[in-house]
């Protein structure tokens, strides 16, 4: 989920998921695994499904549903537990040699289906910063994450103290 949100956020200005280098990173820092095309078509349809993921991670509960329950049905997802590097079993859902893609927006639901299950699409939120559309993941037992970023974060720590020297 985190790896969803982080994408979504890339096309915030300014977009940081433009070259492959970017998905490279991206795609090591969050312990994807299977194949890669490493092309150009590989990252306009990662990016293209920026505005998708966002619908998704920003949906009420029952719209949520409808569109984990599509995008299942759409990749045709066969749950199944699978060991690799040093992750123990978990769910995979489509093949490791699904494009990139593919393989991101069926993990994304995969993800989703344990937040509606838990009831807690609340941890979902858009960024309290004014200027900012980020998506905020807040995975924290007291629920104190507002901000997308800590460049958000800091951002509006540094207002709010000019503020109070005022
Ligand atoms: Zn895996
Ligand atoms: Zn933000």
């Amino acid at each position: 989920m985190a790896a969803a949100v982080e994408l979504v956020n890339s096309a915030e200005v300014p977009d940081t998921m433009t070259e492959i280098a970017q998905l490279d990173e991206f795609f090591d820092r969050h312990r994807y695994s299977g194949d890669r095309t490493r092309d150009a078509g590989e990252l306009t349809a990662v990016r293209a499904q920026r505005a998708p993921l966002r619908r998704l991670l920003t949906a009420d509960r029952d719209t949520a549903v409808g569109l984990v329950n599509d995008i299942l049905a759409a990749h045709r997802a066969v749950p199944r537990l699978v060991r690799h590097d040093n992750l123990d079993y978990h769910v995979h859902a489509v093949p490791s040699n699904a494009p990139l893609d593919v393989r991101i927006a069926v993990e994304t639901a995969m993800a989703m289906i344990d937040l509606i299950r838990a009831d807690e699409l609340t941890r979902l939120s858009i960024c309290a910063d004014d200027t900012c559309e980020g998506i905020v993941l807040d995975l924290s037992r007291n629920r104190s994450r507002r901000y997308c970023s800590t460049a958000c974060g800091n951002r509006n720590a540094v207002a709010a103290y000019r503020a109070r020297q005022k």
